[in-house]
Parts: C-alpha cells; structure tokens; sequence
C-alpha cells in the first residue's frame, strides 16, 4: 500500500537550511531504513543497537549535546521535527532521541568538566549510554517522595534505595540516581553509579505492551559508595536537574506523539483511498470524512503548539514548563485518539499484527504515561492557571462588583 504523505512541512522555514538539510536527512533514513524496520524491531524486546548506533553515526544522538564535547547542540526547533519524522514510522527510533535527553541531561547541566570531557564524546558517537533513574516503588507521579538515600560519608555519598522502571538499565554504562540527603530529606541530589559499583543491581529487562526495542529493568544501590565528583549540581540541585531532564524529554515526547499520530492517518487515509464499501471507496463516505477532517484538524493545531513550545525553549521563556506540559498533555492524548480511531478506521486488517496500526496503538499508550501522565500535566497547567487568574488584569466586560453583587 503506498502511503501518502498527507501533512504539510510549513514549520520548515523556521529552520535554517542546515537544519532543513537534516530533517530531510533523517526522512531519508526513515523512508529507507527506519521505517522498513520498524516491524521487525518491535517484535523483539532486546534493545536497538542497530539503530541506535545509526542515529548516533548520522549525528542525531548528537543533536542532544554541546558542540564542545562533539555534538551538534541542536535547537528544540529542529529536534521537534526529527522526533516527528522518526515516531511517523518508529518508536523505536523516536524514543531513543527523546530517551538520550532524559539519560543524559543531567549530566551536560550538572557534571564536572574533568567528567563531560570524560563521558559527552562517548555519549555523542554512542559508544556510551547513560540511563535516567528517578522512579521508585513508592515514588512516580509524586516524585517528592522518593525513599533513596545519600548518606554522606568523607569522600563523598554512599547510596541505597530502588529504582523501577528504567530504560536502557539493560544496556547503560552510568546511571543518574536521584535521591535525597538522609538526614535532610527535603535537599534532593544527583549523582552517576557506574554500572558496575559495589552493591549496585541490575533486575533482568521487565516485560511491557509496547516500545520494544528499549527495554526498562529495576535497580537496587546497597551502601553504593560514590566520590564526591560523581555529584551532578550542587547538593540540594537534584530535583532541579531532574526537572531539567524531564522537561526536554516531555518535547520529546509531544514530538513523537505528534509524529505517530500523522503516522496513523497516513495508513487510514491510503486505507480509505483503496477500500470500496457499499458501492464507493471509504473515504467518499462522509462519516469516514468527518473522521479525518477530526484528526488532521487537531494534528495541524498540535503541530503549531508543539512549534510554539520549541521557540520558548530556545528562547529561554520562563514560562516554557507548563506550555510543554500543554503540549505533551494535547499531543499525546491525541495520538492515543487518532490512532484508536485510525485503527477503526481500518478495520480488521488494522487489528492484525502485520499492520503497522497495532503497533501505532500499543506504543500511543506509554506516552500518555512516562515523564509525568496526563493527569501530572493537567495539575501542573491547572495550578499554573489558578495562578495566574490571581495577578491578572481582569477582564473589561467585568465592572467592580460584577463577581460578588447579584
Ligand atoms: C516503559 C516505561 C519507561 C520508563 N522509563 C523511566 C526511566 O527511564 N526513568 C525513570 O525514572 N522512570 C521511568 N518510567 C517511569 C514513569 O515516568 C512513571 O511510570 C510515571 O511517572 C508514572 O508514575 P507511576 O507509574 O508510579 O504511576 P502512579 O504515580 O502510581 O500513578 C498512577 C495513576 O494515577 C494518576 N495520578 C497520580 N496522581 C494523581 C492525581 N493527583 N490526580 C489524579 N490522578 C493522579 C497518574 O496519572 C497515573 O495515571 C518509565 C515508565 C515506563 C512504563
């Protein structure tokens, strides 16, 4: 079946032409390699190293991280528009991009120099893996609660605690640990675990309904002794530098949303095209119409908040938290809507495990999930609105007393 290319590029000329040059870059590779793949790689759940070491030799892993330690330190502008193209066709691939930010920020925004020069090369070119490990048992929407410890101890932390939930456990060389002080449990810090410290556990990969290809295990730190140098910010900075992360993967996560989701009525719309019901193609029908004018309609609207999030992240806005949260809550929600009902659209034959719908469907889920759920997202904006309302000019249709006489 030839799927059409349905959706627009006209967030391109916010790019420059080196930039335009990479996203047709990566859509070469999604045409011709990532896309033709994708199938194969989910039905495993053994972690990509094909196609995370290509990501990473055509520089796209190295989009995540500053010209000085060999990246390409790309703009939000243009990262947004590599994970679309990469989760139009691949989870997989999409979220090992949005999955490099969140392992790896932390330490680009809170690691000594001596340790970026020894560890950012390697995490560039992918000879190096870091995972991100902040969840625990009785810690994940409400992260404040977090049970790990750093006790300090004269040249530097001893760790304990658990961690649930972790992508790349399996395959990472250094872990970011989340955790707080043990007798100040409100000052959060950060420190890296080499894979192979003392009293350090890696559970075997945990089995999941989609995003094959990245694997998630649990840890266990038991009196892990690491050096005051391998602390990431400042004590007291770890939840911060934990935010930090999170929020760059929660684009990401928008991005990819995004992408599945035009991904999906890509795949309807050539089913409608080709499918003859009752006497006329499905698409003449109107019901099949007023479906997709629903999806490319929200799609396109996503498309130009997700855009709006990337220029405030570039642009340093104060305010650019909640507007990811806005975009991550609408775009994911979204993709979980278009590619149910893509799925619908296209009946039986969506419903088979060799159409790529199924698989569009089981990974829409998760991103409703990682990097705070809807719910988290919908407090965050809420309370953020609330806010607001309190410092804000009032409207003018409002006269004094309107909100208080009868
Ligand atoms: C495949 C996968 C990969 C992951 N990778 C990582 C990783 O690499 N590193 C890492 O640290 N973590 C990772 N996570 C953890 C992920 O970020 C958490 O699952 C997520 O933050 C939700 O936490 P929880 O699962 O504990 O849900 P809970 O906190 O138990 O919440 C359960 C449900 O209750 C809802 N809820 C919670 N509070 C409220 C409220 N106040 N009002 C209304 N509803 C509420 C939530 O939205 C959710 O739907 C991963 C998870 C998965 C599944």
């Amino acid at each position: 079946m030839n799927h059409p290319t349905l959706f627009g590029d006209h967030f391109l000329h916010r790019l420059t032409s080196d930039e335009q040059a990479m996203v047709q870059r990566v859509r070469g590779l999604c045409r011709d390699t990532l896309g033709p793949q994708a199938a194969e790689v989910a039905r495993q759940d053994v972690f990509a190293w094909d196609h995370f070491r290509l990501l990473a030799r055509e520089g796209i892993v190295g989009t995540a991280f500053p010209r000085a330690y060999g990246g390409s330190d790309a703009r939000q502008q243009l990262r947004i528009r590599i994970i679309e193209e990469l989760g139009r066709v691949c989870s997989t691939s999409a979220s090992l991009i949005t999955g490099t930010d969140l392992s790896t920020r932390a330490i680009v925004a809170g690691a000594s120099e001596a340790l970026k020069q020894q560890l950012v090369p390697g995490l560039c070119t992918g000879e190096l893996q870091a995972a991100f490990g902040l969840t625990e048992p009785e810690a994940g929407s409400d992260v404040r609660g977090l049970k790990t410890v750093f006790r300090r101890t004269p040249g530097g932390y001893s760790i304990t605690g658990r961690k649930k939930f972790i992508t790349r456990a399996s395959t990472a060389d250094w872990f970011v640990i989340v955790g707080c002080a043990e007798d100040e449990p409100s000052t959060f810090l950060a420190a890296l675990v080499p894979r192979d410290a003392p009293g350090f556990t890696i559970s075997p990969d945990v089995g999941k309904l989609g995003w094959y290809g990245v694997p998630i295990a649990s840890l266990s730190l038991t009196q892990v002794a690491v050096p005051a140098s391998h602390r990431l910010g400042a004590e007291g900075e770890g939840f911060s530098l934990a935010q930090d992360a999170l929020l760059r993967a929660r684009i990401g996560h928008a991005a990819m949303a995004l992408g599945r989701a035009i991904g999906a009525v890509e795949i309807a719309a050539a089913y409608a095209v080709d499918r003859s019901v009752f006497g006329k193609t499905l698409g003449e029908h109107q019901g099949v119409q007023w479906m997709l004018a629903d999806m490319a309609t929200q799609i396109e609207a996503s498309r130009a908040l997700l855009s709006l999030v990337a220029e405030k992240y570039d642009r340093g806005d104060a305010d650019v938290a909640t507007y990811a949260s806005m975009a991550k809550l609408q775009a994911t929600d979204l993709c979980m809507k278009v590619v149910t009902d893509a799925l619908q659209l296209t009946g039986g034959r969506g419903y088979l495990q060799d159409f790529p719908l199924e698989r569009f469907f089981r990974d829409a889920k998760l991103n409703q999930i990682g990097e705070g759920s809807s719910e988290v997202h919908k407090t965050v904006i809420g309370r953020d609105w609330v806010r607001r309302a309190r410092g804000a000019e009032r409207n003018p249709c409002l006269h004094e007393g309107s909100l208080v006489d009868y």
